[in-house]
């Protein structure tokens, strides 16, 4: 078996599993792309199996501290912890929407996995773990007998490792289904055109803004199909709009709410240019949810992407006024959450509004944050109020 020499004070001696090809001391053996690997450090002590990829910046991913094959067997002792877990934290439960598997987290680097009641959907990433998925799906139905196993490897991840782009139905007929959380349809479609719009990872948050947000106006910018809206509107808001840019999501969004007996106003605008529009308007809101999409891709654009998550929040700090509440996430790996508290406090003194922090939340507990790997924790959700400057 070929392997990796990792070079001394590389993030793997710190409690993290990846190793980056600036890493790398020597490679041993002929290891090809995808193939499972030996790292070792220079002592020439071994340190666990890892899947290799020398077309990525992360070269090598470990799996495992010991000597691993990627067979059935392993996926199935994975896949029975990962669940183990997701029971111990209540997530096995009506509707039965939970990630089972969330790759480093759960000791499978590149394979995500999710449950939408007896559909499950998965995606793997990684050269590595794409070369096995038939182990994964054989352990998927061994376990679980899902009705449904869709594929859904469109992700951007996969080109960094030089893989098409695979949507396909392993097993059972995929259909388009409304689940129910808090008396709140949202949908999901897992072999959809698109991808499924049911963001798992929010689900927690949903309950945490609709908490503050009886008799209140709202107004929730980038709301895909609806989730802040609706459980906003079923919290007893006195009026609610959700702003998206994407058609089949506000198509979604109405559907969701006519379920549920809701009234919300879908508008179909960039959130951009509503925040400028609705502000200039002099439009009144006592409550304004900010979830973007990932501005950025690299470190590289961070500048850029700081300046855009800037502009939504001075816009809408500038509509609140004291007492008013901004609930705002950032889902980007790349925006650490001081570095994000920083932009909203930069924004809070441009709109000259005075902020009280309310709640700081994340992502749901079904996607676990590794400490050692901060990358896992990408989710930064901030509940503040507008208070009259002292
Ligand atoms: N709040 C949603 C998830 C938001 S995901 C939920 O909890 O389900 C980000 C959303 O932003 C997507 O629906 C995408 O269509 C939308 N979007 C991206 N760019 C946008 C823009 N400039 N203006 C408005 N919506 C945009």
């Amino acid at each position: 078996m070929g392997g990796l020499v990792v070079k001394p004070r590389a993030r793997i001696f710190h409690g993290h599993d990846w190793v980056y090809g600036t890493e790398v001391k020597k490679v041993f053996g002929d290891p090809q792309p995808g193939d499972v690997i030996s790292l070792k450090d220079f002592k020439d002590r071994p340190l666990g199996s890892a899947i290799y990829n020398p077309a990525s910046q992360i070269v090598a991913r470990r799996f495992s501290r010991r000597k691993q094959a990627l067979d059935a067997d392993f996926f199935r002792r994975r896949l029975e912890r990962a669940q183990a877990y997701r029971e111990k934290i209540g997530m096995v439960q009506a509707p039965f929407v939970y990630r089972v598997v969330w790759s480093e987290s759960d000791g499978l680097p590149g394979v995500v996995v999710d449950r939408y009641g007896d559909q499950w959907t998965f995606q793997t990433s990684t050269l590595g773990m794409d070369r096995c998925k038939n182990g994964l799906i054989e352990a998927l139905i061994d376990l679980f007998q899902p009705a449904v196993i869709v594929e859904r490897n469109e992700g951007a991840g996969r080109a960094a490792e030089g893989m098409e782009p695979v949507t396909h139905v392993h097993r059972g007929e995929p259909r388009r289904e409304q689940l129910w959380f808090d008396g709140v349809a949202l949908t999901a479609d897992p072999a959809g055109g698109q991808k499924t719009g049911l963001y798992i990872d929010q689900l927690d948050n949903y309950r945490s803004v609709a908490a503050c947000a009886e008799g209140r106006r709202v107004l929730d910018c980038f709301t895909n199909q609806g989730g802040f809206a609706l459980h906003c509107a079923k919290a007893g808001a006195s009026e609610v709009t959700g702003v998206d840019v994407s058609g089949p999501a506000l198509e979604a969004a109405r559907e969701n709410a006519a379920a549920a007996g809701l009234t919300v106003s879908f508008e179909e605008h960039n959130a951009f240019d509503k925040l400028k529009h609705a502000q200039a308007a002099g439009e009144q809101y006592d409550l304004i949810v900010l979830d973007p999409p990932s501005f950025t891709r690299s470190r590289a654009n961070l500048g850029e992407a700081l300046r855009g998550y800037k502009e939504i929040h001075l816009r809408a700090l500038k509509m609140l006024e004291p007492g008013g509440i901004l609930a705002s996430f950032s889902c980007s790996h790349h925006v650490d959450r001081a570095t994000y508290m920083q932009m909203l406090i930069d924004a809070s003194v441009d709109a000259k509004r005075g902020l009280r922090l309310r709640a700081t939340l994340g992502q749901r507990a079904d996607h676990p944050v590794i400490p050692g790997i901060p990358e896992s924790d990408y989710l930064h959700g901030l509940i503040v109020e507008v208070i009259p400057a002292w």
